[in-house]
């Protein structure tokens, strides 16, 4: 058994979100320096020249990467050999959204939905809590903006549609998303779960695009033709036309019910913005 205090939790989701409104990830920076030199359209190497100055003025200054600073969204994977002491694990989660939040005057983006009233503190973070083997504790955070978020989809294909069938979904999804959601894109992809699960393990595909875990030989193909057959279609830097439209994408499939084909695609705009820690 291993003790951890949710007040730290709540402290590294704070530091999380406090470094992920400033300072890209070194694998985006540097996809967005190798994007540069294979892109040869004009003002699609116009956009990737302000994304990489941007992304090196933004940690300099403390001016966030981008206007929308987001939902906070956090996926925690907690070890069963874990025993959680403190507050409420939720309460210490969202107090350390919030802070964050207020500390470095993050733009404050949620609001009730009807009234459109903001809430003023960008509660409520968006929580998954998953349990795994082990005593350890792992924080991933990710800071989405609405124009990406609105982008993403859950489709149900029919069941016995195909590879081919499931490419033309996501490329059409992905060319749908156009300039609104700002690529080059980051896409996690999930193929097979349920309605529940799907978008689940969309987002998981996302995150894990910027860790080391190596996907099946399978999901490892599908993803390479989705890549290619995205970065064809000429959508380009914000949509201005161009080879580089996605900078990475990964495919996670698992199994589905006999009647059913669930595919989502979470969409993640240039600005990808997450971070890890490991308790
Ligand atoms: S989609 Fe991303 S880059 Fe575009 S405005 Fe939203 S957060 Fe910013």
């Amino acid at each position: 058994m291993r003790l951890i205090f949710t007040q730290n939790v709540g402290e590294e989701v704070r530091d999380l979100f406090l470094t992920t409104a400033f300072v890209l990830p070194p694998k985006v920076k540097s996809d967005l320096t190798e994007a540069l030199k294979k892109e040869s359209s004009p003002l699609g190497r116009s956009v990737l020249e302000r994304l990489v100055q941007n992304s090196e003025i933004s940690p300099k200054t403390f001016l966030p990467l981008c206007q929308d600073t987001g939902l906070a969204q956090i996926r925690l994977e907690i070890g069963q050999e874990v025993v959680l002491a403190g507050p409420p694990l939720d309460q210490a989660i969202q107090e350390g959204a919030r802070s964050a939040y207020g500390t470095a005057f993050l733009r404050k983006s949620t609001c009730w939905p009807i009234s459109r009233l903001n809430l003023g503190d960008n509660s409520p973070a968006s929580l998954e809590t998953v349990i795994v083997p082990g005593e350890k504790l792992l924080i991933r955070v990710l800071t989405k903006g609405g124009g990406c978020d609105n982008r993403c989809q859950l489709v149900s294909l029919t069941p016995t549609a195909g590879r081919e069938s499931i490419i033309k979904a996501v490329v059409d999804i992905v060319t749908q998303a156009g300039s609104n959601a700002c690529p080059p894109f980051y896409v996690g992809v999930s193929v097979g779960g349920s309605f529940e699960s799907a978008p689940r393990l969309a987002r998981l595909a996302l995150l894990e695009i910027l860790e080391s875990n190596p996907p099946t030989e399978e999901e490892q193909l599908l993803a390479d033709d989705l890549f290619a057959a995205i970065n064809n279609t000429g959508l380009g830097p914000m949509g201005f036309g161009g080879r580089i439209s996605v900078l990475d994408l990964r495919v996670k499939i698992t199994p589905a019910h006999i009647a059913s084909l669930p595919l989502a695609v979470n969409i993640c705009c240039h600005s990808f913005r997450c971070g890890r820690v490991e308790l």
